[in-house]
């Protein structure tokens, strides 16, 4: 069996590059890709530093915000990652993200942080020409920001709040049809923010008057969702896109008294990632400023111990088998 060089998760604190097999072919109906650029997670942090939080075995190849071009036909696509059971009525209808046998590459199955990943072809969408593979590894967050606007419904004249200014709510900021209140805590990211978004971006939760909010949780912190249902008035929605551990105490008292409403976002559909891939194409110059690092596999051990450090750097890390080195 041919070797390649891979990332792999091997335990807490342990991220190791090195040969990996390379399998002769992909499996039938799946496609097999020679990874360009894979993007960083905050779930890739999280495993790093805190894992196996969803990683069901060691070794494991990491990476899951993957583009590249198709081994055999040098064709450019990204993935959705999303591996489903296909016969469910979840996958029937494209909802992948809902399957119960949901499997993920870089999650629950090798990833894209590797030379060369496999993937269902149904999880491929091309890349259309003009738009630089860089740009278009942002497909995977995108599509999960394009995701939580959908499922917030109709925002009327709601006040539009956006929690966290990582990648999703930086996104999910760029998407709305109307500028947010972006709130975030880390001086570093309100600065990206301000670049990148027309947001007003704040550090801390305003108060709200009576009117009804839409807030957009994007940050997966506990604390941050407690406050957000402390703050918000009565009829208020909450979309929940940040993910957040099994058992995250939450206050249904207020939830029930003011009558808030709470939608989860999980992910992204195949349809959301065909949106995403749309979205970037029609304005490429729009999202590479979120791009601020594309560094070789051999430095992203050094960048995800940096990145679960105190101070993360603000924008997107991509990590190719050309990047450069990593520097904070
Ligand atoms: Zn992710
Ligand atoms: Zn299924």
């Amino acid at each position: 069996m041919a070797e390649m060089t891979a990332v792999a998760w091997h335990g807490r604190g342990d991220v190791r590059v090195g040969p990996w097999p390379l399998a002769d072919a992909p499996p039938a109906g799946w496609v097999r890709l020679r990874v360009a650029w894979c993007g960083l997670c905050g779930s890739d942090v999280t495993e790093y530093a805190c894992g196996p939080v969803v990683i069901p075995r060691a070794p494991l190849v990491l990476g899951h915000e993957i583009a590249g071009t198709d081994a055999a036909t040098g064709a450019a696509m990204v993935t959705d990652t999303l591996i489903g059971c296909g016969t469910c009525t979840h996958c029937r209808a494209g909802d992948v993200n809902l399957c119960t046998r949901l499997r993920a590459a870089g999650l629950s199955a090798d990833g894209g942080l590797a030379d060369y990943v496999d993937v269902p072809a149904e999880s491929c969408v091309p890349v259309p020409d003009g738009l630089p593979l860089d740009v278009a590894a942002l497909a995977e967050p995108l599509a999960v920001a394009v995701r939580a606007v959908r499922r917030a419904g109709p925002l009327d004249d709601a006040e539009v709040v956006v929690l966290g200014a990582g990648t999703v709510g930086l996104l999910v900021a760029i998407l709305l049809p109307a500028p947010p209140v972006l709130v975030e805590r880390r001086p570093e990211q309100r600065d990206l923010a301000a670049r990148l978004t027309a947001a007003r971006v704040v550090d801390t939760l305003p108060a709200s008057g009576d009117g009804k909010v839409v807030a957009f949780e994007c940050t997966g912190s506990a604390d941050a969702l407690n406050a957000l249902i402390a703050a918000l008035p009565a009829h208020s929605r909450i979309v929940l896109a940040g993910v957040h551990g099994r058992r995250t105490p939450t206050d249904l008292h207020t939830l029930l008294h003011r009558e808030l409403e709470f939608v989860g976002s999980l992910s992204h559909s195949r349809a959301d990632m065909r949106r995403a891939v749309e979205v970037l194409a029609a304005d490429p110059g729009r999202f590479a400023p979120l791009v601020t690092h594309r560094i070789g596999w051999s430095d992203v051990p050094d960048a995800l111990r940096d990145l679960a450090g105190a101070h993360p750097t603000a924008g997107k890390v991509l990590a190719g088998p050309r990047g450069d080195r990593w520097t904070t």
